[in-house]
């Protein structure tokens, strides 16, 4: 039972998730592994734990400084031997890890992929006894990925310099020819693969189409969590800083991050972010890859994501501790038609076809009304049951439908009428018989559509107008002109129906009620008297309060009320070595209320 003694001893968990101890027993077993598990999953452990029941050192290739220097500081924390090796530190600091490299000091040792193209360094590795590598974000190694890195694709060279020694490579994120591109780019020979389910159950999913600029929507969301730590994801740099500001004017602690800030403010809000000292960044994707914060509760998308690759891995941040998580997709149909209009001025290439395909996918998804768990696994080629419980279009009774075909035609019939050379505003106001200049003096009051759609509201039309472009019967050109497609052809000509949810014609009122998955029953303020004790540790420590204990770990002591070591022990995320830095404040805490 060693391993689960070890798992105990350095971890402080009792039982292995599933699939982790199939991965662990490949590594010792001197196998290649191929290891897909959704974020939260813990694939960390499965390689941290055969380094520690191993000789040797264990190379971990990682992209991106940050999560490495996380991933240190908190191997760390537990009392392992960890360092990194990057432009993170000066020439003396690198000699001196070289140095305890040699001397079988370090058990893990983190590197950027770039490392390996110099020849200096290989040789420099081709010293120690390393007893397996790891590639870290292993997807970023396929062209056909959704965050392809040249450094990474060098790292074919791995196995030319080291044929021996396996290499076990994870990801979060992988269709099944990502996988086998990451395997073959690899050269792993034969690996053990292992494929975790994508289903991530504490994450309550929901997508809305966005009414006006989704703020209002915004608000109503973050009500349900006050106080609590999440990231709101904008499109453009500008619209993270008015966006916080925003929502600093309405009482949130929010914080705008994006790629121009100067490196110092990015650092300061990473950081206060990861030490709960900051409630809420809105930023650009530039912002969370690899972040190792487990207490993230929500995550919001303002606008449509690229591709589902990227909005399962931005949404794979929040809940990481297994606790209840909540995420909000925002969508409007201008948002495909601008990421459309993106990628259409890329080369033609085969990846522009393929970044089409992806945003479709992506805009079918938003839109949809399947499972949203089951709709994000059947992407990735996993077929899982509804949840049942965890999505919008699960827990909404199945919303009733109505046809607009005879709404549609007028709609496409006026596009069609005035040319196809104005935008969808004065189309509608054509519809609805408006006296405005513009349509007298284009004599537009003449044509058969005139004033034929007065059934209807501005606004009804308008999301008429963005159902038909869902539907892709119309597209959106320069200066917002609405044209017809084959497919609005034949919409109008009547061969082909149009339906919409009942309610998109109806102003919704609010979002719907979270159901709770939570540890029932904790003592709250025995919880709140425990976080403000893990900030001082943490303060004092400079690291992250989550790296003292996680917000579930606090929980649980808040339920079990542990009186002693043996107690404390018993909970889940206290391990020997923590217990020896922090348990004895903890218990004594717990004592005093
Ligand atoms: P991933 O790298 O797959 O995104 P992590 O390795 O960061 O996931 O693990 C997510 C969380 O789950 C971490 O807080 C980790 O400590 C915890 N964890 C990992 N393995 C176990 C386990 N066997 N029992 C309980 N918690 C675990
Ligand atoms: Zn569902």
């Amino acid at each position: 039972m060693k391993k689960l003694h070890t798992l105990k001893h350095y971890f402080g968990y009792d039982a292995f998730r599933p699939l982790q101890e199939e991965v662990i027993d490949a590594i010792l077993s001197q196998e290649d592994v191929l290891m897909i598990l959704p974020t939260g999953g813990g694939k960390s452990l499965c390689y941290q734990l055969p380094t520690l029941m191993m000789e040797g050192v264990t190379v971990v290739i990682s992209p991106l400084l940050a999560l490495m220097h996380d991933q240190v500081v908190a191997l760390r924390a537990n009392g392992i031997a960890a360092a990194m090796l990057s432009s993170m530190q000066d020439h003396k600091e690198s000699r001196e890890i070289e140095a305890q490299l040699l001397a079988g000091e370090i058990r893990l040792l983190y590197v950027a992929p770039e490392r390996l193209n110099n020849e200096w360094f290989l040789t420099f590795l081709h010293r120690l006894p390393i007893n397996f590598f790891v590639v870290d974000e292993a997807h970023c190694v396929s062209e056909w990925g959704h965050e392809f890195r040249e450094d990474y694709r060098k790292l074919s060279r791995l196995k030319e310099a080291f044929p021996t020694t396996p290499v076990a490579a994870f990801t979060a994120t992988a269709t099944t020819a990502v996988e086998q591109d990451i395997a073959e780019q690899l050269h792993l020979g034969e690996p053990k693969r292992v494929r975790g389910s994508l289903f991530r159950d504490n994450l309550q999913i929901q997508a809305q189409h966005r009414i006006k600029d989704g703020r209002a929507q915004l608000l109503t969301f973050l009500k349900q969590h006050t106080g609590e730590a999440g990231i709101i994801y904008t499109l453009s740099r500008k619209s993270t800083e008015t966006l916080a500001a925003y929502l600093r004017e309405r009482g949130v602690e929010a914080r705008a991050y994006h790629a121009g800030l100067s490196t110092e403010a990015k650092n300061t809000t990473y950081a206060d972010f990861v030490a709960d000292r900051v409630q809420v960044v809105v930023a650009t994707i530039a912002f969370g890859m690899g972040i190792d914060k487990s207490n993230i509760r929500f995550v919001v998308h303002m606008s449509l994501p690229k591709t589902i690759e990227n909005y399962y891995q931005e949404i794979g941040r929040a809940g990481r501790d297994g606790l209840a998580a909540e995420t909000l997709l925002l969508f409007g149909a201008q948002d495909i038609v601008r990421q459309r209009n993106f990628i259409e001025e890329l080369p033609d290439t085969p990846y522009r076809d393929h970044a089409l395909a992806k945003l479709d996918a992506m805009a079918r998804f938003a839109g949809g009304e399947q499972c949203r768990h089951q709709a994000i696994a059947a992407y990735f080629d996993d077929a899982i049951e509804p949840c049942g419980t965890a999505c919008d279009n699960c827990t909404t009774p199945a919303s009733e439908k109505i046809d607009i075909t005879d709404a549609a035609r007028k709609l496409l019939s006026a596009i069609w009428r005035t040319g196809q050379r104005f935008g969808l505003q004065y189309v509608v106001d054509v519809l609805r018989g408006s006296r405005d200049q513009r349509i007298l003096e284009n004599r537009h009051d003449a044509l058969s559509v005139y004033g034929i759609g007065e059934e209807y509201s501005r606004a009804q039309w308008l999301t008429i107008g963005d159902r038909l472009l869902e539907l892709g019967a119309v597209t959106i050109g320069e200066y917002k002109v609405y044209t017809l497609t084959p497919v609005g052809a034949e919409i109008l000509k009547g061969t082909q129906t149009v339906a919409l949810k009942k309610e998109r014609l109806t102003v919704r009122k609010s979002t719907p009620k979270k159901p709770k998955i939570d540890l029932e029953g904790y003592d709250a303020d025995l919880f709140e008297t425990l976080r403000t004790l893990r900030m001082e540790i943490a303060t004092a420590n400079n690291i992250p309060p989550y790296v003292v204990f996680s917000d579930k770990t606090l929980k649980e002591m808040a339920v079990t009320r542990p009186k002693n070591r043996n107690e404390m022990l018993q909970i889940s995320g206290v391990g020997e070595v923590k217990f020896e830095r922090y348990g004895e404040e903890f218990l004594a805490c717990i004592g005093d209320l």
